[in-house]
């Protein structure tokens, strides 16, 4: 089954009340952003048992709406990544020839 991004919400999960500022969970979705849709077309919501099996398509799809939103960031250095800053891995090995 395909997973689509949520018609409904675009991608967010979620929606702000422009009133009150309040923000809700997208009835659609249940809040994930992202939905399957079978071969006629229909949506289903993903159920929380299915989270982690599609953990990494969902990265995906969400790494492809950063970037249609306009992120251009830059694939960062393994050494800049703040995952790994207080690891071996966070220091600069080129730092003795700058
Ligand atoms: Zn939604």
């Amino acid at each position: 089954m395909k997973i689509v991004r949520c018609i409904s919400c675009d991608g967010f999960g979620w929606f702000e009340d422009d009133f009150s500022g309040e923000v809700e969970d997208c009835d659609w979705c249940s809040g994930v952003g992202y939905v399957y849709r079978n071969e006629k077309g229909t949506d289903k919501r993903i159920p929380r048992d299915d989270f982690e099996t599609v953990a990494d398509q969902l990265e995906q799809l969400e790494i492809e709406r950063m970037r249609e939103m306009g992120y251009q960031g830059e694939a960062k250095k393994p050494w800049q990544q703040d995952i790994r800053k207080d690891t071996n891995l966070g220091q600069n090995p080129y730092d003795n020839n700058e």
